[in-house]
């Protein structure tokens, strides 16, 4: 099998950079190791940028996230059972953040696959990517039990943290920067309105809560809990509890439970890995970069890496020239740092570390405070949430 654009996984980044591909005119094959029902239904990301937004609309893959995605104007902090919120247009000249999941992103670039191309193979799993130094890149995979070979001009690594992309980059070139955190999130779904209009975020001394939505009839939330815990340790019943406990309000606020339907823990982690390009191999979105999902980064900088690709294999298509592919790397890094800064910042501002000491506490307020005080505080926060503009 031969193609253009080699592209390896059908997460939102595999799926958008294909999409594109597609309207440019350039071809591309994905391949997916799970099967479609599982990527549709992987509950993860929820809070899209603008310019999320606005590229999946001139994608069209608009017209669902505009009637059903919930646009949003700001968010809430909450601290010493106080609430401060955070308007986004007046700070940002206009922009704001939309809630559409990630599942729906993914099913209405998978439909707009289906009808217009490029071909998505599920259940194709890639063992590797071969010769991404040569002009004459293969991906092997196994697809119904035989291994087969997809030859490329360019391998798109768009398979995620866990994925095989990135070992095809030699030691001797890879940097890797990185850091654990000791806690993590314990999210469930619950099938109940949510109890705020916009997603309220808790610090509080028995740790951080995150009161979330997926669409008007169904709460998405979050605990921080100890790095390790697993689901099954926390009834639902102690979960609804603790939610209470942390995002409660002096003025009488109530949380509203429902039956959860879903239960799981992500662990915290920062990770960049340089160069995201390694001859014909581009590696993009979580393959390359991972956040904490405290600052809703993880899905919207895959969707800036697949942007600059995209325009990148166009531009060389039409000029004949690689220069903006030979910029890929650096020009997606410099946003990428910036969103690994305001997610480190926005996560060890809202979650109380194991050990933290009293004065830790203490700086946490002020920092929280300063954000309620100060406009130049408070902008700087939106503009990290509501996102860097596209290169
Ligand atoms: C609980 C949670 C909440 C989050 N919340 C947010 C949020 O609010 N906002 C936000 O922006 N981000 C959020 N994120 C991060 C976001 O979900 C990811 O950054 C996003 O999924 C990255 O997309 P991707 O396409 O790069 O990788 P993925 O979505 O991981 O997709 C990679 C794809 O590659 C496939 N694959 C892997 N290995 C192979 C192989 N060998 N062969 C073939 N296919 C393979 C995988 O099955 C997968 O479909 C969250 C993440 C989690 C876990």
């Amino acid at each position: 099998m031969r193609t253009t654009v080699g592209i390896v996984g059908a997460g939102p980044a595999g799926l958008l950079l294909a999409r594109l591909l597609r309207l440019a005119g350039i071809d591309c094959v994905v391949l997916e190791c799970r099967d479609r029902a599982y990527v549709e239904r992987r509950q993860r990301a929820g809070v899209l940028e603008q310019g999320t937004t606005d590229v999946l609309r001139a994608a069209g893959a608009g017209e669902r996230l505009d009637r059903e995605g919930l646009r949003h104007d700001g968010i809430e902090l909450r601290f010493g059972r106080r609430r401060h919120r955070i308007g986004f247009p007046d700070l940002t000249g206009g922009r704001r953040v939309t809630v559409y999941a990630q599942t729906e992103v993914c099913k209405d670039l998978i439909a707009l696959a289906e009808t217009d191309g490029p071909p998505v193979l599920f259940e194709a799993e890639v063992l590797a990517v071969e010769d991404a130094d040569t002009d004459a890149p293969r991906v092997r995979f196994r697809r119904d039990g035989r291994e087969e070979v997809l030859e490329c001009a360019y391998v798109a690594g768009c398979d995620g943290f866990h994925g095989v992309s990135r070992a095809a980059v030699p030691a001797a070139v890879s940097r890797v920067f990185g850091r654990a955190y000791s806690y993590a999130w314990l999210g469930v779904l619950a099938d109940v309105p949510p109890s705020h209009d916009e997603l309220v975020y808790a610090r509080h001394d028995r740790g951080f809560a995150l009161l979330s939505m997926r669409s008007p009839s169904v709460s998405r939330l979050y605990l921080q809990v100890p790095e390790g815990t697993g689901p099954e340790e926390w009834t639902d019943e102690e979960i609804w509890d603790e939610l209470a406990r942390r995002l409660e309000t002096a003025d009488g606020w109530t949380l509203e439970r429902g039956p959860v339907t879903q239960k799981s823990v992500t662990p915290m982690r920062s990770y960049v890995h340089e160069p995201m390009r390694y001859g014909r191999l581009f590696l993009a979105g979580d393959a390359a970069h991972i956040v904490p999902p405290a600052g809703a980064k993880g899905l919207n900088l895959a969707v800036g890496d697949v942007v600059v690709l995209a325009r990148a294999l166009e531009h060389e298509r039409r000029t004949g020239s690689a220069e903006l592919l030979d910029a890929y790397s650096a020009t997606c890094l410099r946003r990428v740092w910036q969103a690994e800064r305001f997610s480190h910042d926005l996560t060890t501002l809202l979650h109380r570390a194991p050990g933290a000491t009293a004065f830790d506490d203490r700086l946490q307020l002020a920092r929280l405070d300063r954000i309620a005080t100060s406009r130049s505080a408070a902008a700087d926060l939106a503009e990290g949430y509501t996102g860097l503009p596209l290169a």
